[in-house]
């Protein structure tokens, strides 16, 4: 069971920190028509802007602004809601707030608003976090794709699976009764169809959302090889700033250096390593050990190598220590400097680029591919910026899905649905309609005070 709203009155300085041409304070709660006339001396009219000065205890005006007023339950949260539109100075805004909490309120915790909207139905659970995502999306990509969420395009498409498994499951458990005819009565009714088709729907959704989690949280792209071949070069090269120290002296890059570059909107988060070698400096060590702990948490390693000497004893230790999961790119670099072209092979050990980091030729190619290996498909689909709560979620109901389809392979029905009912509440977490109090703390908690 969720957590009712409590009454309380919430207020808090909703625009960002600073000066500004204006600053907002809002405010919800319940009669606010009252606490919006006692801050005015004159009764609001919902959903109109009015000018009007806002007056301390005594009646003296602390400010001069718009005064907006929402009726609940036609408001943001659901319940009144008032925004005081005032001049957007730190000492204004303190003051105004200050007013709010005389007047009743108290101050609201981050993210408390859009909690709120979410307890008093105004939105669901993936909608709210759609809130937060849009206001800390870095991308324009990252943001359209919020939008979408937030409007309701994800979560229609979570309620249709919902929907299509309380279907499944109320006939699985309407046949168990009828021992004898159950297994024809299913595929007259076609279920195990639907079910296939649930998976699929699933499994194309899966896919989607994950390009959307990679929207906001980007992709993590190792550069690992021994000293000298070119890992800092392609680190600028790549971020296009001379970001990493450059040099001729083998073991320059003695720490994790990171770069954020955007790639059609996708962010990659690049992470130049301490060349991987044997070495009795100490602060070497030191870094060497980091790489293989960025090594170990990467979304792709790009395995450097100098395209003169190719592929040596020294990197055959370094590839018995690379993790196995982990999908590699072997960029063979420095063509400039021997005559090779620009070349994308599937050679023997995987993919491999053929490139120079110095002159910039075939970087175009390691994008594409990097983008590719993230999954990435530009094309017109409609990608849903889904959290990793999200994918955790679509992950446990794909599983529990084709553990039901299994089940019905073998007629054990019974175990069928309860998978399905296994599947059925993973997806209802998504919206937040089996939502738990402690998760939704969590969720909200990171949002920004006054959202
Ligand atoms: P790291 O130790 O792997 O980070 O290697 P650096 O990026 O520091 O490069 C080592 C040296 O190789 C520097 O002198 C670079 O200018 C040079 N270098 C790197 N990439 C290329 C390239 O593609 N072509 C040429 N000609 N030189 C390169
Ligand atoms: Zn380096």
């Amino acid at each position: 069971s969720l957590r009712k709203p409590d009454r309380e009155t919430i207020a808090a300085i909703a625009t960002a920190p600073g000066r500004g041409g204006i600053g907002v304070v809002r405010v919800s709660g319940s009669g606010l028509a009252d606490f919006a006339t006692a801050l005015t001396g004159r009764p609001p009219v919902p959903r109109q802007a009015r000018l009007a000065k806002f007056l301390d205890a005594q009646g003296r005006p602390i400010d001069a602004g718009l005064l907006l007023f929402f009726a609940g339950p036609h408001s943001y949260t659901g319940e009144d809601v008032i925004e005081l539109q005032g001049h957007g100075g730190p000492v204004v805004m303190r003051l105004l707030l200050a007013r709010c909490l005389e007047l009743g309120a108290r101050l609201a915790r981050p993210g408390e608003f859009t909690e709120r909207a979410f307890l008093n139905d105004k939105m669901d659970l993936a909608q709210a976090e759609a809130v937060a995502d849009l206001i800390d999306a870095d991308t324009v990509a990252a943001a359209r794709s919020a939008l979408r969420s937030l409007d309701g395009a994800f979560s229609r498409r979570v309620h249709e699976w919902r929907d299509q498994l309380v279907d499944l499951r109320m006939l699985v458990e309407a046949t168990l009764d009828f021992p004898e005819e159950e297994i024809d009565f299913l595929k007259a009714a076609r279920a195990f169809e639907r079910l296939d088709k649930l998976r699929d729907d699933l499994d194309k959704l899966l896919s989607r959302a994950k390009q959307g989690s990679l929207l906001r949280s980007g992709l993590h792209v190792v550069l690992a090889g021994q000293p000298n071949v070119g890992k800092s070069s392609l680190l600028n090269q790549l971020s296009g700033e001379d970001r990493a120290i450059v040099t001729d002296l083998a073991g320059t890059t003695r720490d994790v250096l990171r770069e954020t570059i955007q790639v059609e909107g996708i962010p990659l988060h690049i992470i130049d390593t301490a060349g991987l070698r044997e070495t009795s400096d100490q602060i070497e060590k030191i870094g060497i050990e980091r790489t293989w702990k960025e090594i170990e948490r990467a979304d792709v390693i790009l395995r450097l190598v100098d395209a003169r000497s190719g592929i040596g004893s020294a990197d055959h230790e370094i590839d018995s220590r690379l993790p196995s999961g982990v999908p590699v790119i072997w960029v063979f670099n420095k063509i400039d400097l021997c005559a090779q072209a620009v070349e994308r092979r599937d050679g023997e050990q995987g993919l491999e680029i053929f490139l120079s980091a110095a002159t910039g030729q075939g970087l175009d190619l390691l994008r594409q591919e990097l983008l590719k290996l993230a999954g990435w498909e530009a094309q017109g689909e409609e990608v849903f910026l889904a959290r990793e709560r999200h994918l955790e979620a679509l992950r446990e109901a794909l599983t529990a899905i084709g553990n039901a389809i299994q089940r019905a392979h073998e007629e054990a029905l019974e175990l069928m649905a309860e998978e399905l009912r296994i599947a059925q509440e993973a997806v209802n977490r998504i919206t937040g309609e089996f939502g738990a109090d402690d998760l939704l703390g969590v969720i909200f908690s990171r949002f920004c005070i006054g959202k």
